[in-house]
């Protein structure tokens, strides 16, 4: 039976990609050796990872703009910190809009007592803040583009007088944004881009170098990049089905025809949760986001049926996460608008039911 996975991540990739990637994994190009088995410095892979780099930046837009894109190690929990040590000289100003802001805040409170320009947690993150200002004197503004526990996302994002780092991980890839806006992003991988294991960060080189702190190397943007993001031995495998999803996308017609589908698919859950009375969204309607749908069933008597209609439709990963209980579809670029059809079908057919 085909399984829809919803899951938020490690998530689903195109099947092609998973068909290249296996191949290579028995298999490099013809050349006698996996993929796995080969030097990270011969040309093939240093093929692999020159072209990773440069297709981030041709689908962001950021080629020749002064922007350098790495593949680094350690998750986008490790750039919790890696941003703080290489920006933060006085102070930062943080945007709080759930789990994950509030683990980037507290890694760079290790070296400052970082300032909240605003934050939803009063109304359990289910909202965007809106209206706060950026103070001008602060070293950078950090924000979370979409909020995968709570399922929010920024759809405006601020202009803001000092350099914007975003955490990306959830959204990367999935809408159409003016990149130049932002001066660093970073997301891991395992959603929209590959499998967990590297996590790509684009940065605009001038804003580094600023800091006084000594920053141990592996931790320091500026050597990644005069390493070509192979400072030390790269996760080679994770990189190359990277550039395969990100070749996919290319030759589907780059995040514009993306988007496109991503919008449908949200379109198809959300207009679902709105009509069914069995089911409530959790985040206020202007923030929600394309990526993951959470919502509750109002009467919870109804789950077991309802969770037993989902196994039999094959759809599998759509619990909410831990810290809020109920449902969330995650719906990223790999997932056909067929699976969020399936699942609206099994909801619509509770309905009829209950
Ligand atoms: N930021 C966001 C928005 C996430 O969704 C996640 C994981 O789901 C992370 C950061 C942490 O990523 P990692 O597990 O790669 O450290």
């Amino acid at each position: 039976m085909k399984i829809h996975n919803f899951s938020a991540g490690p998530s689903i990739l195109p099947q092609e990609v998973l068909k290249k990637a296996s191949e290579a994994a028995i298999e490099y190009n013809g050349i006698g050796l996996s993929l796995l088995e080969i030097s990270h410095r011969s040309k093939h892979f240093v093929d692999i990872m020159e072209n990773a780099r440069a297709l981030a930046l041709e689908l962001l837009g950021l080629e020749g703009k002064g922007y350098k894109a790495l593949f680094l190690q350690g998750g986008a929990s490790t750039q919790f910190i890696m941003v703080a040590l290489n920006l933060l000289e006085k102070r930062a100003g943080y945007l709080n809009t759930g789990t994950w802001s509030e683990k980037a805040i507290k890694e760079a409170k290790i070296y400052d007592d970082i300032y909240e320009v605003a934050s939803s947690k009063d109304a359990g993150y289910n909202y965007i803040p809106k209206g706060y200002e950026i103070p001008e004197n602060y070293d950078y503004f950090h924000c979370t583009s979409n909020n995968t526990i709570f399922g929010t996302q920024i759809k405006q994002f601020p202009n803001s007088p000092i350099p914007m780092v975003c955490d990306m991980s959830s959204d990367i890839f999935s809408r159409q944004l003016d990149f130049t806006k932002f001066d660093l992003i970073y997301a891991g991988a395992q959603k929209n881009m590959g499998p967990a294991g590297t996590t790509l960060v684009v940065v605009k080189e001038d804003i580094l170098g600023k800091v006084s702190r000594k920053i141990p190397s592996i931790m320091d943007y500026q050597v990644q990049i005069s390493k070509s993001s192979m400072f030390n031995t790269p996760p080679v495998f994770a990189v190359y089905t990277s550039m395969l999803t990100l070749e996919w996308l290319k030759n589907l017609g780059g995040i514009k025809a993306i988007e496109e589908v991503n919008e449908m698919k949200a379109r198809v859950i959300y207009s679902e949760i709105d009509l069914n009375p069995l089911f409530k969204g959790y985040a206020v309607k202007e923030d929600r986001s394309y990526m993951n749908a959470t919502f509750n069933l109002v009467n919870d008597d109804l789950k077991e049926t309802f969770e037993t209609m989902l196994k039999e439709a094959g759809i599998s990963g759509l619990n909410g996460h831990r810290s809020v209980g109920g449902y969330r579809a995650s719906m990223y670029n790999a997932m056909p608008l067929d699976s969020v059809k399936a699942l609206v079908e099994v909801m619509s057919e509770l309905e009829t039911k209950a």
